[in-house]
């Protein structure tokens, strides 16, 4: 099986021969499909992506994680991350486009019935469909109980109410996971919700404008509005009240984990464009890259970078053995933001005037850091998490309530 040298030696323990023939294919695909297309998607801010989407679904890679017998490539959350991570060296944009979908895949992978994977899991798969998960609302952040979206039963149909924003993939999907409030106000957020699988093309769904953000240009992360949408019971994901534990373990064991990766991408393209200024800035007869005050900042970026890197793949490694790991998640997400976050500042620093020229690739790194915050978690919400592991303090472990279907290594002692 061919194998490409550019896996770092760090990665060794993680990767199989599979995972780095990957690793290639993403960087070749990077290459020849994403790098000529990042121009056009910075100067279109205004526009959605759709045109990697169709190559990615082309390969097979929204399937990373579903298993063969539904059509997907059955290679687990370290293939799943090494996707991510190479893409998003060249565009966090991209790289966030395949990980959108890739954690409502996670969601019907463990909540759904035999028929709802037969139905969307192959059509993930092949292509043909893409996966939103929309759970927050313009009220209703990071406090997922606060949910205002109504569902209701009307005979053996129900009908969903309400509004959700920063959709990622709002508006190349065609199945929204769509978590509502189907209980009375005062029934705690744990009984209070359900997932349900709302088709794009239901009559009284529809997408707000596709707007500019900061960064991550050609990535919808938009509006759905949701107007008396009326949808079979058969696509109730999961069971009614089960909306929070549904939207809670995609976000853990998919979502966090996708957004680690996409930083980890950022902080890679950091480093290497940092590098490559200083080594081409001329000073006293030599360049920038020889003074020691320089060197120190650059080491320092280096340094955060391979943590990231480690923390990362160590993660998802465990995932895929089946460990309980939901901390080691949540620990790399946020500490990878963290760590991406000083060395932007680092690399901007050392990049002088020149950082702030209008075209120049820094600048989409810098605009694009920040987008990997707030997803699948902010900062606040990881460090409770994280404090309540430090206190001994008992939490749902995700990965372990579904560690059988999480374990996607062929042989545990592989690696
Ligand atoms: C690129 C991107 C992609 C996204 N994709 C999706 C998606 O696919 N599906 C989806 O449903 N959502 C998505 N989101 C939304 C994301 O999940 C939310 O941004 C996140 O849940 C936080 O909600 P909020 O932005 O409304 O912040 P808020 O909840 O309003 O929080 C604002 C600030 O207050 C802090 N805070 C809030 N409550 C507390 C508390 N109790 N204790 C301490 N601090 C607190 C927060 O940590 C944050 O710093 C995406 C966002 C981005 C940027």
């Amino acid at each position: 099986m061919p194998t490409t040298d550019t896996t770092p030696p760090a990665l060794r323990p993680y990767l199989t021969p599979a995972h780095e023939q990957l690793w290639g294919e993403a960087e070749k695909f990077a290459a020849d499909h994403v790098v000529p297309r990042v121009p056009h998607m910075e100067a279109a801010p205004h526009e959605v992506e759709r045109e990697l989407p169709q190559l990615m679904a082309l390969r097979g890679w929204f399937g990373v994680t579903i298993p063969e017998e539904y059509g997907g490539m059955a290679a687990g959350h370290v293939a799943k991350t090494v996707l991510i991570h190479r893409l998003a060296v060249a565009s966090a944009a991209t790289a966030a486009i395949l990980q959108a979908t890739l954690i409502p895949v996670g969601a019907l992978l463990h909540w759904g019935t035999l028929e709802q994977k037969k139905k969307w899991l192959r059509k993930v798969a092949d292509g043909t469909v893409l996966f939103s998960i929309a759970v927050t609302e313009p009220d209703a952040g990071g406090h997922i109980g606060g949910i205002e979206t109504v569902a209701e039963p009307a005979g053996d149909e129900w009908v969903i109410t309400g509004e959700k924003i920063h959709i990622g993939n709002s508006h190349i999907a065609g199945l929204h996971v769509v978590v509502a409030r189907t209980a009375p106000p005062g029934v705690t957020a744990s009984a209070a919700l359900t997932a349900f699988l709302v088709e794009n093309h239901r009559e009284g769904l529809s997408h707000g404008k596709h707007r500019a953000r900061l960064g991550l240009h050609g990535f919808s992360a938009g509006r759905l509005i949701l107007d008396r949408v009326r949808i079979p019971a058969a696509n109730i994901l999961g069971e009614v009240g089960q909306g929070l534990y549904v939207a809670q373990s995609a976000s853990i064991l998919y979502g966090r984990p996708n957004l680690t990766a996409v930083s980890l991408g950022i902080h890679e393209a950091l480093v290497e464009t940092t590098a490559h200024f200083l080594n081409d800035r001329p000073r006293y007869g030599g360049y920038l890259s020889d003074h020691p005050v320089v060197q120190d900042r650059l080491g320092e970026m280096q340094g955060r970078l391979q943590t990231a890197l480690t923390t990362t793949y160590s993660a998802v490694h465990l995932l895929d053995h089946g460990v309980a790991c939901d901390s080691e998640l949540i620990g790399a997400k946020h500490t990878g933001h963290q760590l991406a976050v000083e060395s932007a500042r680092d690399a901007m620093e050392l990049h002088g005037a020149r950082a702030l020229d209008g075209d120049y690739e820094l600048q989409r790194l810098f605009r694009d850091i920040p987008h990997t915050y707030s997803p699948a978690g902010t900062g606040e919400f990881q460090r409770i998490h994280l404090a309540k592991a430090a206190l001994g303090e008992t939490t749902i472990e995700w990965s372990q309530r579904l560690a059988a279907e999480a374990a996607w290594a062929p042989d545990p002692t592989a690696a």
